[in-house]
């Protein structure tokens, strides 16, 4: 049963995307956000989406300046301050020369600007499929429904844990995706609990990331088959096909 749901979910994944990848982009008028609305961005690239259900996909990444965190195992440093300044109308103009149906709104935190609720409606109305990747900590509720929410739960490997947004683990949709990097095996175990408490599985997918070149895939895949088998392994895609670039990917 527990296979059949997350079979479930990818199919359900694949109609959406396939559904949006057809759909003609609405055609709105960017200029009217020229000089309004000015975020901080650090990137904006191309890739494929490294992680989550829609890994594999070619996706516009939107990299958002700023983080409230610093996690040890921190891959995107670069990205916890600065940033140049772009109003959206410029970052959709930008996305919309990219001519990929998929974007990934990302950081450093992409919520501690509160324009990105903005940013990712308007990306939405636009016939795009969204994600945005958060940690956890900033309340997501306003996103626009449409917007799928990767949602991290910080272990105690991070040094951050114990700071996630109540909101975030109530009111969950069918494509929420909660995701656990873990360290060790306190983390997993912290991860299995945690999932049992809030019944994240019941309602969403739960995935299990080793943290790149601390803890080996082939450790967290024994445990996933021996003890939990309704999460999923998300290994980061990204990292194995550019194992030696870090920006821009
Ligand atoms: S939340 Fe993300 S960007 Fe911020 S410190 Fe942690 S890993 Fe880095």
């Amino acid at each position: 049963m527990r296979k059949l749901n997350i079979l479930f979910k990818s199919q359900r994944y694949s109609t959406y995307i396939t559904h949006f990848t057809q759909s003609r982009f609405y055609n709105s008028n960017n200029a009217s956000y020229d000089g309004k609305y000015s975020m901080k961005i650090c990137e904006i690239f191309t890739s494929i989406q490294g992680e989550s259900t829609l890994q594999g996909l070619p996706c516009v990444f939107v990299r958002l300046a700023g983080c409230n965190l610093n996690c040890s195992y921190c891959d995107t440093q670069y990205a916890r301050e600065g940033g140049t300044d772009m109003s959206i109308g410029e970052i959709l103009t930008k996305v919309e020369n990219l001519s990929f149906s998929f974007i990934c709104i990302t950081g450093g935190e992409p919520l501690i600007q509160t324009d990105t609720l903005l940013l990712a409606q308007e990306c939405v109305i636009r016939g795009y499929v969204v994600s945005v990747e958060t940690n956890g900590t900033i309340d997501a509720s306003q996103l626009h429904e449409d917007v799928i929410r990767i949602i991290d739960i910080k272990c105690p490997g991070s040094g951050e844990h114990g700071k996630t947004h109540p909101e975030n683990i109530v009111n969950l949709r069918p494509a929420d995706e909660f995701k656990f990097v873990l360290n060790n095996r306190t983390d997993f175990e912290y991860a299995r609990e945690f999932v049992k408490k809030h019944r994240l599985t019941d309602a969403c997918t739960v995935l299990l990331s080793p943290a790149w070149n601390i803890l080996d895939p082939d450790v967290v895949a024994e445990w996933i088959l021996h003890e939990m088998p309704e999460a999923r392994l998300n290994l980061q895609l990204h990292k194995i096909i550019w194992p030696y670039e870090s920006k821009g990917r």
